[in-house]
């Protein structure tokens, strides 16, 4: 009887707590909800268990008694960023070939968590991730979901499509051998539970080949993402009608050539297909020669979480010389094209999107994205509020799922962060997210 009497008052304090707890009030912070209109000042953010429940401002918006009060005042407060390019399987470590023959048997439950949760503490609450083995890509992604691992929302890929996979990557870059193959591919991807296709050196493929694939994949509900590094990887993806373009190309060649950037001029010029998107992941070629010479960043921590010691010590050795790593050496000279190619596509009416190619060498998931932000706004003089926007809104918007995230907005997921300062005015202060909630938990 004691003991019954005791359960009650335990469930008694439990349910009070969980109904506390399930409600949390955000207050004083400036918002900037997504939408790119002016910040809201003095906000107040209600959020109900997973999603967000009220926005207004402290006045008009009343807080309502036993709501777990987070104080914003001093901050900017935002939708959680995206970063649509990153590479969970890798993390910074400048040997490949060595990677890819070393860490498999780690990637489902070291390496990918440990590069989602590193994302997640940076402030990104959503990725895409580009290239992947397909089984530990989606158990990665689903656990995350059920709130099994932290971690970034991942959206996944699986493995990369191409003309033939490079020795030793098969687990993760299927070939396409003939336009049945490809769809056989894609429709094999599908049924698996893919999110999207990531397809590279399209260039190589017949273009019988390279239809198949993409119209198979939009039969299937499928966008397509591809590499537009060569000239002609970017006139054939728009000749059939590929969904997102990534990178602005591996050469040292000024700009894009006058034919693509009038092909790109006439895609995005027809409005009933929707924006052209482009994810230019400038910020590892652009800080390379700045990291190489101020290396102090490499010892920064925040890339050790959720990795053993070992994995630490190998990849800490692989980039011990920044100068001598093979994959920058032609990154100097494709500096000052960098610049010239995102103005291009500006100028063209591209929609950009932040990503980085998070994972290559020397960086790191907890260190990419707000890099890339700072590129963009300080380098390249692009206007804060598009650089988030290219972040939250538009990222959103392209996956599908602009009703949920993205936004900061009553009735979607609260995926939200906040930074002391002003971000709109100091853009690199999101090196240091002092707040992240996801689908309403907090996790910093
Ligand atoms: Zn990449």
């Amino acid at each position: 009887m004691r003991n019954l009497a005791l359960f009650f008052l335990l469930f008694t304090c439990c349910g009070l707590l969980l109904a506390q707890g399930n409600l949390k009030a955000l207050v004083g912070g400036t918002l900037i909800d997504g939408y790119g209109s002016a910040p809201i000042q003095n906000s107040v953010i209600l959020i109900e268990g997973e999603r967000i429940k009220a926005v207004g401002t402290v006045g008009t918006l009343e807080v309502p008694e036993g709501a777990d009060v987070i104080s914003t005042e001093g901050m900017s407060v935002l939708p959680g960023l995206w970063d649509m390019h990153v590479h969970t399987m890798i993390n910074g470590h400048a040997d490949y070939a060595y990677w890819d023959k070393t860490y498999p048997p780690l990637l489902k439950d070291v390496i990918m968590p440990a590069s989602a949760h590193q994302l997640l503490m940076a402030g990104v609450t959503s990725a895409r991730d580009l290239g992947g083995p397909l089984d530990e890509s989606l158990a990665v992604r689903d656990a995350i979901n059920k709130g099994e691992l932290p971690g970034a929302t991942l959206y996944v890929s699986g493995p990369f499509i191409q003309h033939a996979p490079y020795p030793g990557t098969e687990a993760f870059r299927w070939g396409v051998n003939g336009a049945e193959d490809g769809r056989r591919k894609i429709r094999r991807l599908a049924e698996a539970g893919v999110d999207f296709i990531k397809l590279v050196d399209q260039d190589q493929m017949t273009m019988e080949e390279l239809r198949a694939v993409v119209e198979e994949a939009h039969k299937n509900g499928l966008k397509v993402v591809a590499h537009g590094h060569r000239p002609e990887e970017i006139r054939r993806g728009l000749e059939v009608g590929v969904d997102c373009f990534e990178h602005t190309g591996l050469s040292s060649a000024p700009r894009y050539p006058e034919d693509v950037m009038e092909m790109i001029r006439e895609r995005t010029a027809q409005m009933n297909l929707g924006p052209l998107f482009w994810c230019p992941t400038v910020e590892g070629l652009y800080n390379y020669e700045y990291v190489r010479d101020n290396p102090e960043k490499l010892d920064n921590d925040s890339w050790h979480l959720g990795l053993p010691d070992s994995v630490i010590a190998d990849i800490r050795q692989s980039i011990e010389h920044p100068d001598r790593l093979p994959y920058f050496q032609l990154t100097p000279s494709r500096r000052p094209t960098l610049k010239t190619k995102i103005r291009q596509l500006l100028d063209a009416g591209v929609v950009l999107l932040v990503g980085t190619d998070s994972g290559i060498p020397m960086k790191f998931h907890s260190q990419s994205t707000w890099n890339e932000l700072d590129v963009w706004v300080n380098e390249f003089g692009i206007d804060p509020m598009y650089a988030i926007r290219a972040a939250t809104y538009w990222p959103a918007l392209w996956t599908g799922v602009a009703d949920e995230v993205g936004t900061i907005t009553p009735g979607k997921y609260a995926d939200i962060i906040a930074v002391d300062g002003d971000v709109l005015r100091y853009v690199s202060l999101l090196q240091d997210v002092d707040l992240v909630i996801k689908r309403g938990r907090q996790y910093k």
